[in-house]
């Protein structure tokens, strides 16, 4: 698709960023370019519209820049998985591995039933932890985890590998 390339353009290599050795993709410029933060959002409902998707969970904080337009473009629920201590009342929760210690996303009890059919949206999958994480609670909850969809894939991470066979769908590779 034509769209692809101009995404790809908006998206900054951040040398070094948050910390010496990282090549931080930065979508805050894809953002600032409506044409292509449009671009990026048509591509996923395009795919998404006719798949039945009844929820559509964004992950803390990026999840929550492309999560929420698609949902609304197809007629489905939004729900956002946090981060510690955001959400109030019952939770249920999933911790997962970081390079140094851990950390785990929250998702309120109630926001997903059973036989809901779920996309999960982030915008980047490097190991994949935080994707896994993301299908176990909605698993949990009973919805059924369609697809995962991402803006950014950086494959020499092997993200892929971690979603045992679920589907996943990029925009964009960076090697
Ligand atoms: P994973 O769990 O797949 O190793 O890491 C993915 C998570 O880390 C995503 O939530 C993503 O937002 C964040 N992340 C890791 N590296 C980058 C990066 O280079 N750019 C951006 N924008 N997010 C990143």
């Amino acid at each position: 698709d034509p769209r692809i390339q101009g995404i790809k353009t908006k998206i900054r290599v951040v040398p070094d960023f948050p910390k010496k050795g990282i090549m931080f993709q930065d979508i805050t410029t894809l953002l600032l370019d409506p044409k292509a933060f449009k671009d990026t959002i048509d591509l996923f409902v395009e795919r998404y519209r006719d798949m039945n998707i009844s929820v559509v969970a964004g992950i803390e904080a990026r999840g929550f820049m492309f999560g929420p337009p698609i949902a609304l473009a197809i007629g489905a629920k939004f729900v956002p998985l946090r981060k510690p201590k955001k959400l109030p009342g019952e939770i249920i929760f999933e911790e997962y591995e970081l390079e140094y210690g851990s950390d785990r996303l929250e998702m309120q009890v109630g926001a997903v039933d059973s036989g809901d059919r779920a996309l999960v949206v982030d915008d980047l999958i490097a190991t994949g932890g935080t994707l896994c994480a993301a299908m176990n609670l909605l698993e949990r909850a009973g919805a059924k985890v369609v697809e995962c969809a991402c803006v950014i894939e950086l494959p020499e991470l092997k993200g892929r590998e971690r979603l045992e066979g679920k589907s996943l769908c990029v925009l964009v590779e960076y090697r």
